[in-house]
């Protein structure tokens, strides 16, 4: 099969029959085997019974629905366990993303040996001081802390390899740091398509400001899960053996200068307390590197490599 189009939604029932018939045309134009997975993340709409019906006519179309509302990671996720094709698409369900790009995504793939697409929203069409400024912050710190030079790090219009989507397992809200997961995990051949951008036409957003704060966070995290979730002491351990030589130097020098300086008030000093702070908190860092590495000691993924090749084995 050459493509998989895996299509996370949630309550887009209006939606969803252009959507399908848009990609239809384009995958017959194309002669392109294919099928479409559309997970419904527990949509309160009609959105389940649209797709019983659009199954009930095209056998390509298969649909998966969550009892609840369980998130877009989540639903990416079960697209991807199920996705056969040879490059796997992801797009949004709300038509903002567009069909006609599939073509172009595919043979980047296919022949030019990317292992992962993302889409650029170059030209955007949403509201501009709640969703397009910070998303172009957002992105520049991205692209500092992870140092994946991508213009739009969370696009939902990506192509992959399949097993690159076989590879890593996307769950929490991880689905904005995708190409970060596969980077890690060894798939390093990341390009951008500039695509085109429409604005909504049905529904409404299903993010709102939350997606920042979140998103920040879960950059914090995925950053330190894939530099030092196998070595956490390296992390806590460094900053904890600084901390606590910061702090003792400093009141070395305070009972250097009260033993043989004669000075007095030692307890006055900003240093005093800066320095007992400093030093205590060297030693809980370092601490919590000791019970992270006992953790990840017991992980049941601790010996899990990922292996591309294997010989006379
Ligand atoms: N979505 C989902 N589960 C959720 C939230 C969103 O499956 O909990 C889907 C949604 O239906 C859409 C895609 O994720 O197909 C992107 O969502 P949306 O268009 O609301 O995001 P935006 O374009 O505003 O960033
Ligand atoms: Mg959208």
């Amino acid at each position: 099969m050459n493509l998989s189009l895996v299509i996370p939604l949630y309550n887009e029932d209006e939606s969803l029959p252009e959507l399908c018939s848009w990609i239809e045309k384009v995958m017959n134009t194309h002669q392109y085997t294919y099928e479409i997975i559309l997970i419904d993340d527990g949509s309160k709409d009609k959105s389940w019974s649209v797709i019983e019906d659009l199954s009930s006519k095209n056998t390509n179309i298969k649909g998966v629905k969550f009892t609840r509302n369980y998130g877009k990671s989540a639903a990416l996720y079960v697209g991807f366990e199920m996705a056969q094709g040879d490059v796997v698409i992801t797009m949004d369900a709300d038509l903002q993303d567009s069909p006609d790009e599939i073509p172009e995504l595919y043979k980047m793939i296919s022949q030019e040996g990317y292992d992962i697409v993302s889409g650029w929203k170059q030209k955007r069409y949403d509201n501009a001081l709640t969703k397009n400024l910070p998303s172009k912050l957002y992105n520049a710190t991205n692209r500092a802390i992870t140092g994946i030079k991508l213009h739009d790090m969370n696009c939902g219009l990506k192509a992959y390899k399949n097993e690159v989507i076989k590879s890593i397992e996307v769950y929490g809200e991880m689905h904005r740091f995708i190409p970060v997961l596969a980077k890690n995990a060894g798939f390093g051949k990341i390009g951008e398509k500039v695509v085109s951008h429409q604005a909504r036409k049905y529904g409404v957003s299903k993010f709102g400001w939350e997606r920042f704060i979140n998103g920040f966070l879960d950059l914090l995290s995925v950053t330190f899960m894939t530099r030092f979730a196998k070595k956490p002491m390296h992390l806590f351990g460094s900053l904890g053996v600084l901390s606590f030589i910061i702090g003792f130097g400093m009141l070395g020098y305070l009972t250097f200068e009260k033993l043989f300086l004669n000075t007095y008030g030692m307890t006055t000093k900003p240093s005093f307390f800066l320095g007992i702070m400093v030093l205590i908190i060297g030693v809980m860092l370092f601490l919590s590197g000791f019970l992270a590495e006992l953790i990840t000691r017991n992980a049941t993924d601790r010996n899990h490599y990922l292996i591309s090749k294997k010989i006379g084995v």
